[in-house]
This record gives structure tokens, C-alpha cells and sequence, in this order.
């Protein structure tokens, strides 16, 4: 199984990289999470043939501009967009006229599968769990190919985190913040409080994504959390865009 890193900012789209979105490429179905502007760069990855299905973390712009460009894409066998109840009533919203191609005139047939906290079965199983944000923010924690894959953004430190990372083989939170910085007024993490829940969760590999985008200024700035916290996560990835890992 493959995942591929199409936008690892947070915020805004800078030289280092677009808004949030992530590539799953399983055997049967290929997975985005969430829709930031990397969400534009899916289809140089995938023939687009198997079923798709997207999950939206919460509805902050950069997780979801991206979905202006879905008018490009074909999926013919349709797209199922999941995320938090209230989910197809906001997106009907944005992805509407005047901004953009509704979802109704778009080339392919979406669905919204609208999840309750709790464990689903969309249909491979997917556990949704609300996370610490200033706006309702879904954590997911999906089965696919016989591993465990959690996502966890925007957040600040919390147990649903932990909850939904337990055992995963890979455990995709965000990093939002440098190294010391806090936040608690709009919480994000830092690699510190990333690796805290990477290792109470005891997740295989952990991987950092959603670089705030005035925070993490240069490539430079990653490499340094690469750098500093290896050790500390033996096999940490810190997410570049078009980063592909095999899982
Ligand atoms: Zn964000
Ligand atoms: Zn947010």
C-alpha cells in the first residue's frame, strides 16, 4: 500500500509545499484525506478506475479549497466524500456557484457518508473520533489491506489522539508548531506533543505533516525536526509533498 504526501502545509500554499491532503493507494480503493490544494496533484498518481473515497478532517479552508479542482478528475466509479454530520450540508455550501463547479454538475457521482463519532464500516472500517480544534475536527483511524493507518489533524495533545493511533502501522499527525512553541489558545502540535502521542499510542511509524505555513518557513525547518527527533522516533518521517511511503 502506498501513501503519498500531495500538500503538507497547513494554512496556505507556500514554496514548500500545498495544503493538507494524502494519498492512500490500496488494492481495492484509493483513499484521500482531506482536500487542501495537494488534493490538484492526486491524479498524477492514480488511473482514477478504482473507487474513491475522501475524508474530510474538518472544514478550515485549508483542508478543503482543494476541492474546487475535483471538476478535473473522472472517477467513474464514484466518489464518496466522508467526514463529521453536517459535512454534506457545508460542503454543498462552498463547492457551489458562484465559487465553483457544484458537486451535482461535476463529471463523476458523489456521495457524502455523513459519520457519527464511533467505529463504521464504509466499507472497510473506519473508527471517527472528535479531536481538540476551535471547530468540530474529525481524527480517523481506517483498516485498509490489513494495516491500521490513522490521521490525526488539527489538533493539540488529547486521548482520542492516542485512542485512534493505538497500535497503528502508521500514525499521521500534524506539526503544526516548532520545537518549545505552544498554542493553547488554537492548539496545534509541535514534534514533542507529536511523538507523545506516537509513543503512548505505541503506533510502528510515525509521520509528520500540516507545516504551519508561517512557522515552517524553509525546507530547512523540517529537515531540523528531522534531525533533532529522529532518535527519538526511530523511523520518523517528516513529510515533503510528493513524498511516497510504502506501507
Ligand atoms: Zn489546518
Ligand atoms: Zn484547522
Amino acid at each position: 500500500m502506498k501513501v503519498t504526501f500531495l500538500g503538507t502545509n497547513g494554512w496556505y500554499d507556500t514554496l514548500t509545499g500545498n495544503t493538507c491532503s494524502i494519498l492512500i493507494q490500496t488494492k481495492e480503493f484509493d483513499v484521500i484525506l482531506d482536500a487542501g490544494n495537494g488534493l490538484a496533484k492526486a491524479d498524477q498518481y492514480i488511473t482514477q478506475e478504482k473507487p474513491a473515497y475522501l475524508f474530510i478532517s474538518h472544514f478550515h479552508i485549508d483542508h478543503i479549497v482543494g476541492l474546487h479542482t475535483l471538476v478535473k478528475f473522472r472517477f467513474p466509479k464514484g466518489l464518496v466524500i466522508c467526514g463529521q454530520p453536517g459535512t454534506s450540508g457545508v460542503l454543498n455550501t462552498f463547492v457551489a456557484e458562484p465559487f465553483t463547479v457544484p458537486f451535482a454538475h461535476l463529471p463523476f457521482p458523489v456521495r457524502f457518508l455523513e459519520l457519527d463519532e464511533g467505529e463504521h464500516a464504509v466499507p472497510f472500517p473506519v473508527e471517527a473520533r472528535q479531536l481538540v480544534h476551535p471547530v468540530p475536527c474529525f481524527g480517523y483511524r481506517l483498516s485498509l489491506d490489513g494495516k491500521v493507518i490513522t490521521y490525526c489533524t488539527d489538533t493539540g495533545y488529547c486521548t482520542n489522539a492516542v485512542l485512534l493511533g493505538r497500535n497503528s502501522d502508521l500514525l499521521i499527525t500534524e506539526c503544526g508548531l516548532k520545537s518549545g512553541q505552544e498554542s493553547p489558545g488554537w492548539p496545534h502540535l509541535n514534534p514533542e506533543s507529536a511523538i507523545q502521542i506516537g509513543k503512548e499510542a505505541q503506533a510502528k511509524r510515525l509521520a509528520l505533516t500540516h507545516f504551519g505555513a508561517e512557522v515552517y518557513r524553509s525546507y530547512d525547518d523540517r529537515a531540523e525536526v528531522q534531525a533533532k527527533f529522529q532518535e527519538a522516533y526511530p523511523g520518523l518521517i517528516v513529510a515533503t509533498d510528493d513524498l511516497t511511503i510504502e506501507i
